[in-house]
């Protein structure tokens, strides 16, 4: 068992080529990163829960196993050399363990605010951020003072385990406001006002274990369902105009977590500037073009940083750019998209096709 000063020790670290990197969770995100880290020579090690996960596909190990299993996250930590997740929602005080075996980045106080949106919108604030006005909501008669508080229309939303629009309701009218709790299952909640915004955009950056911080152009993401349907780069002049502020934002915010790794933030861009809806601290959805839209992509990045290598260039590799994903039943246009010489293709290799379900997604780049 190694000591917490070997693990300091190992910490500081560059981890070269060769090593084994594990990923905590195995899904497409694991997946392109796994691509990612065997281009520059390392193997990966999955650890998750379900039966054929799409980044086992392309990994060296998998350990079956739930999240919360500390026997199974030993074994998996005596066989890699640096671990890192692909999945938000994981167990903090499993992360905080195997923090004690091998380095984790990023660390267990990335996600711990990640996965609370309460937590992570007054860690936003409090470093100047501006979310959209919002109230906790832990019963009817807060539910009630919330929306006087807020008007309506306004966005119930689960404090946890929620992502792509899921765990959150719309209340519109006030007979809303009756059935607006039991809709998320009478979870802790966050009430949201209403943001009228022209556009939608992320923020996309690494951060070395140095420190160092690297930015990639902001793509204009839209949402269909909550689901993000398309990010495109460059994004129209009022989103650029609000890409510098939310980017010193986000930078203070991956500087006071310590992050290191790839961390998304998603933005709102209003009339009277950029409001912060939520983070990710992960690679995201929103910087799949930087695959072959960016110099070095999201994944390419994260992984140097969870090494402790230089990040690479974040400069693009066309002038325009944009990447659409394939949800459900869309995926069966693979044919005609390998048909079109300007579209990258890219499957999860996912068995089942449910609605909506991220199955792969194509990225254009325009050369002209
Ligand atoms: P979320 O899962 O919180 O990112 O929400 C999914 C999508 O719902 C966002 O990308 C927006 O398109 C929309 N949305 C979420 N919160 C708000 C809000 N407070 N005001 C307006 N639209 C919102």
């Amino acid at each position: 068992m190694p000591t917490p000063d070997m693990v300091a020790a190992h910490a500081s670290a560059v981890i070269a080529p060769g090593a084994t990197i594990g990923i905590l969770g195995g899904g497409q995100l694991g997946r392109m990163l796994a691509l990612a880290a065997a281009n520059m020579g390392y193997r990966c090690h999955i650890f998750a829960p379900e039966a054929d996960p799409p980044a086992a596909d392309v990994s060296a190990r998998v350990t079956r196993a739930d999240y919360t299993d500390r026997e199974a996250l030993a074994r998996f930590a005596a066989e890699i050399d640096v671990a890192t997740f692909e999945f938000e929602n994981v167990d903090t005080a499993a992360v905080r363990y195997l923090s004690t075996l091998v380095p984790v980045r990023p660390g267990a106080r990335s996600l711990e605010v990640a996965q609370d949106r309460l937590a992570e919108k007054q860690f936003v604030e409090a470093l100047g951020g501006r979310p959209a006005p919002f109230r906790t909501v832990a019963s009817q008669e807060e539910l009630v003072e919330a929306v006087t508080a807020l008007g309506l229309p306004a966005i119930l939303k689960t404090r946890r385990m929620g992502y792509d629009g899921k765990g959150q309701v719309r209340l519109n009218t006030p007979a809303d406001v009756d059935t607006a709790l039991a809709a998320i299952g009478h979870q802790p909640a966050v009430l949201e006002g209403f943001v009228t915004f022209a556009h939608e955009f992320s923020i996309l950056l690494a951060r070395g274990v140095d420190g160092r911080v690297c930015l990639w152009p902001v793509p204009e993401n839209r949402h269909v369902a909550g689901v993000l349907a398309t990010s495109t780069v460059p994004a129209p002049p009022m989103v650029r105009a609000q890409a510098e502020a939310a980017g010193t934002l986000a930078a203070s915010v991956a500087e006071a977590l310590g992050h290191v790794g790839v961390l998304a933030l998603e933005f709102f861009a209003c009339e009277d500037g950029p409001r912060f809806n939520e983070m990710a601290p992960r690679v995201h959805n929103s910087g799949h073009w930087t695959i072959e839209g960016a110099r070095a992509s999201q994944f390419e990045n994260h992984i140097r940083a969870v090494c402790g290598l230089p990040l690479g260039a974040p400069d693009l590799t066309a002038p325009a750019i944009r990447m659409q994903n394939l949800l459900g039943e869309e995926v069966h246009d693979w044919a005609r998209l390998l048909a079109d010489p300007a579209a990258h293709l890219h499957l999860y290799g996912k068995a089942t096709v449910q609605p909506g379900r991220k199955m792969g997604h194509v990225t254009w780049l325009d050369l002209a």
